[in-house]
Order: structure tokens, then sequence, then C-alpha cells
């Protein structure tokens, strides 16, 4: 989860997001934030909806504002390259026990997916993933990411991860001079998480 607190915002209308991207548009254009964001958060009520302050929704905010211009920035030369990774967090199971059929190859390390599920975040997008002919890493943490890039010898990356994991990953990928693309948790903790499948799906 890394987050020191929980946020759920599944339940936020996909106009906010709209919202966000259009911000994060305008963000690069005028380094402003702030006001835009504060505007924002009291439109969709995001206080009420989340429970969370407002301080941390502009954190959040903030996070999701940075992936969408890092994504703007990097999507010509991730849209170039061949070969791709793509990396899921197992917290977005459907199961975290011995319901889900994956078994985990700790070589890699990475959980293989059956698909035994329809209605698994994960297991959507790993087939997703699989269908665009990427290899796909549903991973138990961000550590074990650089080792699995470095052997892959991979030339575009996308993850999937909460805005604190996806900090160093993309400072790493950086470091490797690797064109990235990333989906931000919707909703953190350490099983249950939720990403959008359908920003997913625009990203791959
Ligand atoms: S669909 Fe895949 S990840 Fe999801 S529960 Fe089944 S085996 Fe596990």
């Amino acid at each position: 989860m890394p987050y020191d607190f929980n946020f759920d915002l599944s339940g936020i209308p996909r106009q906010f997001f709209r919202e966000l991207s259009r911000v994060a548009e305008e963000r690069q254009l005028h380094k402003r934030f702030g006001l835009r964001a504060r505007d924002i958060a009291e439109r969709f009520k995001l206080s009420d909806a989340t429970g969370l302050d407002v301080e941390t929704i502009l954190f959040l905010m903030e996070d999701l504002v940075d992936v969408q211009i890092q994504n703007m920035n990097q999507k010509e030369r991730f849209v170039a390259t061949k070969k791709r990774a793509l990396f899921l967090p197992h917290c977005a199971r459907k199961h975290m026990d011995g319901s889900c059929k994956a078994s985990f190859d700790a070589g890699v390390p990475t959980y293989r997916c059956t698909h035994c599920s329809e209605d698994c975040l994960v297991g959507q997008a790993a087939k997703l993933g699989e269908e665009k002919d990427y290899s796909v890493f549903i991973v138990p943490g961000g550590s074990c990411i650089p080792g699995i890039i470095k052997r892959g010898s991979f030339e575009g990356i996308v993850g999937v991860a909460c805005g604190m994991e996806m900090r160093p990953a993309l400072q790493m990928i950086q470091k490797y001079n690797l064109p990235g693309q990333a989906v931000l948790l919707i909703k953190n903790g350490c099983a249950n998480t939720v990403f959008s499948i359908h920003f997913l799906e625009a990203v791959l």
C-alpha cells in the first residue's frame, strides 16, 4: 500500500479523471496546479466521497496529475517500442489465498495467472497484456522490478501501482532511459486494490 493512509477513489465519476487529464495538460503548459486542484476537489465533493481530508486529496491528485504528465511526455517514445513488459500488483487479484489459481515463479519473481476468474482485475489486465504481446509480470513488490527489466532487455514498460511505489519506479526507468506508461491504483491497501482497466487498456 505504501501510502500511510488508505483511499478509495473507485466510486468517483470518470468525469473527475477526465478533468484531471485536462489539468495535467494545463499544468504542463502553465506549471500551476494548487488552485485548480482545490476547485476540482470541491466540485466533485471528494472529501465527502472518500472520507479523506482536503490536504490528503490534494496529495493524491498531485500524484495522479504527475503520472498523466509523465505518460504524455513518454508517449511518443513508448509507442515506438516493440519489446514491452507489463507489471501488475498482486494485491489487485480477486483472491489473495489459495482460491487464486496462479502459480508463483520465485525465480522471476512473478505470479503466473491461469485466468481462473473472469471478474478478476489482474486476470483481465494480464489477458489484455498477453493479447498485445506484452511480457506480463504480477509482482509481489516493486523491488523486484529492476532485476526483471534488466534480465528481459525490455524497450518499453507499463506499470500499475500506487503513487508511492510509482515514484521510485519512474526514477528507475528514467535511469535506464526506458519509456514507460503508468497507471495508478484508485483504491489502495494490502488486498483488493483497484485500478481502472479502461485506463490501462488505453495505455497498452
Ligand atoms: S484470474 Fe489470475 S490472478 Fe486472478 S484469481 Fe485467477 S489466477 Fe489469480
